[in-house]
């Protein structure tokens, strides 16, 4: 069956189900025959193919979106897995409270953030989704619900964060928000010239901020190799808030992103990027949307790499030897002379993720989207997965869709003991790509 409704974000492999499910309710779920190949399918918001699974079952997870619990004076909230950050954000932030880690889009599911254990612009002060959550029902091929916490199903627990949807059908998680005082972000915006002051300013600001992030250009040779922009920011407090509406006359201040991605080509990054409208350094109070999901506010920007889709590549180089292997890669990336629409950079902090299989550890992360031409692109991938095996670092198999077996085995070594916990009947098309 051909249902484009069931790619991943960027199209790419263009597979297909045998079927697709549909449950409805928490007791839908426990009349499932989970036979042969099936795999949960949340918003498909992954690049590449861990939440595809062609000619097996699909599970559509989308109508489970109902809250359990919820604890105003705790922050703890249990949801049904298919329930969107969007739609969490939605109900918490009005009453004060924010997901503790967020990815830069609130289109994907519960499901899939524990799936993937996926990490946001914290991740050097709070770890990975994961860390903060504190139970999950699995119901497996078997029949029979699990739950698992830290104590209890110990092993269930940690294979099933980061386990790419392979232990079973999560049907709910449970997990701890945080306080804000206001839905605001005060961020302060940097350039900088070059690789190396991005890693002076990123050292200094990581004590200062709890989330940073950069937009890099990779386009540049020579002295200026990875200028960019640092975003670096907190919740904003309510007095931070009122004065900047005193300041403006009550309108919102303007956030910069907006017309960062309103221009959505890598000429506009260089436009902007030494255009007077930006200068060296900028503070703003923005509602935390621009944010933290710049790319939300321009519908279909995916589209524009056309029908052969795109590849995003996601690496980790580890903290010790990151400047050298990470200059090697630039280098690569700038000579390739394919230079990605959009490169993030940002480093993971010491925090151990919870997931076996999870992927971010201590380093420098960068996030690089390609059109897909074809072998040429894929070879560019290959020479930089063999820099980033050399540095000891480690890819992010959300956002795969042709990392080799071996380098898969290399990056992930507790996968043997990862597939003691996998269920028997759940497959994917990248696990039968890796295993
Ligand atoms: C614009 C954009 C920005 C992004 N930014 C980040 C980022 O900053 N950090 C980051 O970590 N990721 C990021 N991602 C990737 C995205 O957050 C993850 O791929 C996420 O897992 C997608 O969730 P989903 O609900 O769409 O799940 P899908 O893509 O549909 O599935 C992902 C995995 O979750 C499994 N799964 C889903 N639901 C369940 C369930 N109920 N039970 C068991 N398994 C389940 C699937 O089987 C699959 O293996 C970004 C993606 C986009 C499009």
């Amino acid at each position: 069956m051909e249902n484009m409704n069931y790619l991943s974000f960027n199209k790419y492999p263009k597979v297909f189900p045998k079927e697709v499910l549909f449950p409805n309710w928490l007791t839908d779920v426990d009349k499932l025959e989970l036979v042969d190949s099936v795999l949960c399918y949340g918003k498909g918001k992954s690049y590449g193919d861990v939440c595809l699974n062609e000619d097996g079952t699909l599970i559509d997870t989308t109508n489970l979106n109902h809250i359990i619990n919820f604890d105003n004076n705790t922050g703890l909230i249990k949801c049904e897995a298919g329930i969107t950050l969007k739609e969490i954000l939605e109900f918490t932030v009005p009453k004060g409270w924010f997901l503790p880690v967020t990815p830069g889009t609130k289109f994907i599911t519960l499901g899939g953030a524990v799936a993937n254990d996926v990490h946001g612009k914290n991740h050097h002060t709070a770890g990975t989704f994961g860390s903060h959550v504190t139970e999950i029902e699995l119901f497996r091929s078997d029949k029979l619900t699990y739950t698992c916490t830290r104590d209890k199903n110990k092993e269930l627990f940690s294979a099933t964060i980061g386990g790419l949807g392979l232990t079973g059908f999560i049907k709910t998680v449970e997990f701890q928000l945080i306080n804000i005082e206001t839905p605001f972000m005060y961020v302060e915006n940097i350039k900088f010239n070059n690789l190396d002051s991005f890693f002076d300013l990123n050292e200094e600001s990581e004590k200062l901020f709890p989330y940073t992030v950069s937009w890099v250009d990779c386009t540049t040779k020579g002295k200026k190799m990875g200028k960019g922009i640092y975003m670096r920011g907190r919740h904003a407090t309510k007095t931070e808030v009122s004065k900047s509406f005193e300041m403006k006359d009550g309108a919102l201040p303007f956030p910069i992103e907006a017309s960062f991605i309103n221009n959505f080509t890598v000429k506009a990054f260089n436009k902007l990027f030494y255009s007077k409208q930006f200068s060296k350094f900028s503070t703003q109070i923005v509602p935390f949307e621009p944010y933290f999901y710049p790319l939300d506010m321009i519908d279909g920007w995916e589209k524009a790499y056309g029908k052969k889709g795109f590849l995003q590549h996601q690496f980790v180089l580890p903290y010790d030897n990151c400047k050298e292997y990470m200059h090697l890669i630039f280098e690569e990336i700038v000579n390739s002379g394919m230079s990605s629409f959009l490169t993030v950079l940002k480093s993971f902090g010491d925090a151990i993720s919870p997931g076996m299989l999870s992927f971010p550890k201590k380093g420098i992360t960068l996030a690089i989207d390609y059109r897909m031409e074809g072998e040429k692109t894929l070879k560019l991938l290959d020479r930089i997965d063999t820099i980033v095996a050399k540095s000891g670092g480690s890819l992010y198999p959300g956002k795969d869709a042709r990392m080799s077996r071996d380098h898969f085995h290399q990056f992930y070594p507790t996968f043997e003991e990862f597939l003691k916990y996998k269920d028997p009947n759940f497959s994917s098309s990248f696990y039968r790509r890796i295993k």
